[in-house]
């Protein structure tokens, strides 16, 4: 017996980056070595230089992967920034108080894989699943969707950490029930 993907029941936060309405997070959160993806060295929680200084756009933007930055284009937050931003700290950003600098980063990193975990399981939610399997897969979600969460503490709690963690576990038990192509 297998059951529908209507039957995810928890809200599902935006899943999709929407850069209008965060604090250039990832400009700002993640170290860069200089590499094929980065041109150049960044340690984590200093601004990108090519970061515009009067808003939160990105100077090169449309040149990305031929001024050495291919790994911005790879990056995607799954809607982690703007949560962020908006919901955790209520549209204030570190321009407003540099001190914000360290704890909107913390709150990228630690939403950051739950989004991308969400956006797994409800594409897993989507396939023909057993009730058992589809019911578990419910289930993670829902953990990973703490009610009318408040801070980052709410996304650091081992309620949620450990469903985090077992996520690709069960990603990878779903193989069989992936129909093959074509
Ligand atoms: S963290 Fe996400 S929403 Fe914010 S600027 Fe980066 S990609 Fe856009
Ligand atoms: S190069 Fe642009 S998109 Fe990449 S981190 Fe710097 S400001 Fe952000």
């Amino acid at each position: 017996m297998t059951s529908s993907p209507q039957s995810i029941t928890p809200t599902l936060p935006q899943l999709d980056a929407d850069c209008d309405r965060c604090a250039a997070l990832c400009c700002v959160a993640y170290p860069f070595d200089a590499s094929e993806d980065f041109a150049i060295i960044k340690e984590t929680e200093d601004p990108c230089p090519n970061l515009s200084g009067s808003c939160f756009g990105c100077t090169i933007h449309d040149h990305l992967s031929n001024r050495g930055f291919g790994g911005c284009v790879a990056y995607s937050c799954a809607g982690a920034g703007q949560r962020v931003t908006q919901d955790l700290f209520h549209g204030e950003t570190w321009r407003d108080d540099p001190d914000l600098i360290s704890h909107m980063s913390h709150a990228l990193r630690v939403l950051r894989p739950i989004h991308e975990a969400l956006l797994i399981l409800k594409e897993a939610a989507a396939l023909p699943l057993p009730t058992e399997v589809q019911n578990r897969c419910q289930l993670l979600i829902a953990e990973l969707c703490p009610a009318a969460p408040t801070s980052v503490w709410d996304f650091e709690e081992d309620s949620v950490q450990s469903a985090l963690a077992s996520v690709p576990e069960f990603i990878e038990g779903l193989i069989a029930f992936v129909p093959p192509r074509g």
